[in-house]
């Protein structure tokens, strides 16, 4: 591992909660202030900062716009698009059959970026691009940032949002919360037009594809369903106009595009250019110089759409779906919001309006809604806006290996979040003593077929006849979409849990090897930042406790209360002694007393909601 972490270190623990859209081509950090979302500027000026990284500046790596004006000139010290390679091992990458002009190599399953002699995952080069979104937001506010909400695609899987997590963590960033992005763009649009009925969220980005339907009741943000595909975007409509440009080079000069880097992302960044072009003209030229060799063509837009056309099919499915699974018709929906870049394409408008049987709403930011709407959440989690509440659900099933091969559902998908499920289960054999848990996520019903989020196995089981044995599993997925697991033996009690860790990413002690590596005073500031984590989240769980006290009058008994109120004041008290168990535990209880009250206050919000739509 070659990159220094030590400039990643966290300084600061209070201060502004911002708003991240880590997007696959742009990046964006919102805020709140006086109730209005603001895009906070990069170091040139810009609203979006390019998710590009490059290796070769003459004061180490650059991020955002330097970055990309070296990204045709020095190809190879240069990576973007790395979302798409977040949380992915290397077989889902050959299969996804993605064309990077950067090297990818395999290491134990996972991947590596290779840039000169080294290696980096693409956990290691995210965090890059947000620790310049950090620095850039504390230059906008002129004051120490480190709180921030991270927009994810709803369709990411457990391992891409874990290492989202992770690479924010790497910043310096303290990720309160990980949001969908089509969750959050409905947020910024719900804001202030008070819009009441079930809207839709078509979400094509640079690499990833979502799409969401959510009922928004008075300031309830329910999501109804969600869908989408983590490898189809506006990546791959630059990819089929150089994939002509390609066939005609070769024909022309004689050479592989594809055997030349440099060639290669010139060609990707014409056809990127080209693409936005025709977003605003029916023609436009596509132009490539390279060596001294000039390669021209003229598009017309007709041209273009008819190559684009599979490509949006391909998100005809995941609209369907989400539309079968929420129990619905097009024609329930009340709006259908575009958000990303490539919703600007005149073909993408008519492709969803024939899907849908309506014109899509195009009055809004399709760049900037989403860190709007991260930004809407951060502030929220301030203790502003309380009168909004998100209702987000899990996109894909979470299950278990049984018997035979077969996925065992214990969590269907779009199933809200968080949520706990309890499944038990028996052994086979006489006398067993241990069994294997093996956690899956994903639609298909044979093991093979889905993903393997972890395995890990409970031992110490009392050893009874076959099938007499009670193991109760739990899954329980946070607001983040995160799972943690855990297994019981309900006769001795033993139990094992387990956050879910990534498959495709860097474990949990590589994080901190890294974390340590960096750090100019390890133990002070080790001590530091966990001090930090655990008073952020006591202080969280205290400001929605405090404001929900209120309503605990009227719902809970006195006595209950009384103990509620008692141990906030200890919260308190343990926060002044900077103790970090005795903080620890304090939370702990806290949350353990006040688990009735969130109960019965979020059943009422959803009966009022039901009983007034
Ligand atoms: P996003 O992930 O929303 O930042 O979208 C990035 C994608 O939008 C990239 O593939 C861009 O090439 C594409 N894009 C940006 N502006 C336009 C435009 N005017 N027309 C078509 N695609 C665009």
């Amino acid at each position: 591992m070659s990159l220094q972490y030590k400039f990643f270190k966290k300084t600061e623990t209070t201060g502004p909660i911002v708003g991240i859209d880590l997007g696959t081509t742009n990046s964006l950090v919102a805020i709140i202030e006086q109730g209005r979302p603001r895009i906070l500027k990069s170091r040139d000026g810009q609203n979006l900062v390019p998710s590009i990284v490059c290796f070769a500046g003459p004061q180490g790596p650059c991020v955002g716009t330097r970055a990309k004006q070296r990204r045709v000139i020095d190809v190879q010290n240069t990576v973007f698009s790395v979302k798409r390679l977040l949380g992915r091992s290397f077989e889902d990458l050959k299969n996804s059959k993605v064309q990077l002009p950067y090297e990818v190599v395999e290491q134990e399953g996972l991947i590596q970026i290779r840039v000169g002699d080294q290696t980096y995952s693409a956990i290691e080069i995210s965090a890059l691009i947000l620790r310049e979104l950090k620095e850039m937001a504390e230059k906008d506010l002129g004051v120490p940032v480190s709180q921030a909400v991270i927009t994810v695609p709803a369709y990411f899987n457990d391992s891409q949002r874990q290492a989202t997590r992770t690479a924010g963590r790497l910043a310096g960033w303290d990720v309160l919360r990980i949001i969908n992005e089509p969750t959050a763009a409905s947020l910024a649009y719900g804001l202030d037009r008070k819009k009441e009925g079930l809207i839709a969220v078509y979400d094509l980005g640079g690499g990833t594809f979502d799409f969401s339907i959510l009922k928004l009741h008075e300031g309830i943000f329910e999501v109804l369903a969600t869908s989408g595909d983590t490898s189809l975007g506006g990546d791959d409509l630059d990819r089929v106009i150089a994939q002509v440009a390609a066939q005609e080079i070769e024909k022309t000069w004689g050479i592989c595009i594809f055997d030349e880097p440099k060639l290669h992302a010139a060609v990707l960044d014409s056809a990127e250019r080209l693409k936005i072009k025709l977003s605003t003209e029916p023609q436009a030229l596509m132009q490539v110089i390279w060596k001294g060799q000039t390669y021209e063509r003229k598009w017309t837009l007709e041209e273009f759409e008819v190559l684009a056309q599979p490509i949006l099919e391909r998100t005809e499915k995941p609209c369907l779906q989400a539309l079968k699974d929420a129990g619905l018709q097009a024609s329930d929906l009340s709006d259908v919001i575009l958000v990303g870049g490539p919703t600007r394409l005149h073909g993408v408008r008519q492709f969803v309006q024939k899907i849908f049987g309506r014109v899509p709403n195009t009055s809004l930011h399709p760049d900037e809604l989403v860190a709007q709407g991260a930004a809407i959440q951060a502030d929220i989690l301030s203790g502003n806006n309380q009168e909004l509440l998100l209702l987000d659900v899990v996109p894909l099933s979470l299950g278990l290996e049984t018997y035979g091969g077969i996925v065992s559902s214990l969590i269907p998908r779009n199933t809200r979040i968080p949520t706990v499920a309890r499944e038990v289960f028996t052994t086979f054999a006489d006398f067993q003593t241990g069994v294997d848990i093996h956690v899956l996520q994903g639609e298909r019903e044979k093991v093979q077929d889905n993903r393997s989020l972890a395995h890990f196995k409970l031992v110490g089981i009392e050893p009874l006849p076959a099938g007499m044995a009670r193991i109760e599993v739990k899954f329980l997925v946070d607001a983040d979409g995160i799972l943690q697991v855990s297994a019981k033996d309900l006769r001795t009690g033993v139990e094992q849990s387990i956050e879910v860790r990534p498959s495709y990413g860097l474990s949990d002690q590589e994080v901190q090897k890294m974390l340590q590596s960096g750090l100019e005073n390890a133990e002070s500031d080790l001590g530091f930042r966990r001090l930090t984590e655990v008073r952020n989240e006591a202080e969280r769980i205290l400001r929605v406790t405090q404001k929900n006290l209120p309503q605990a009058d009227q719902v809970l008994p006195p006595a209950e209360v009384e103990t509620i109120r008692t141990v906030v004041t200890q919260v308190q008290e343990e926060i002044q002694k900077k103790d970090v168990r005795g903080i620890q535990d304090a939370t702990a209880r806290l949350n353990q007393v006040t688990l009735r009250l969130a109960e019965l206050l979020i059943k009422e919000t959803i009966s009022r909601s039901i009983k007034q739509s």
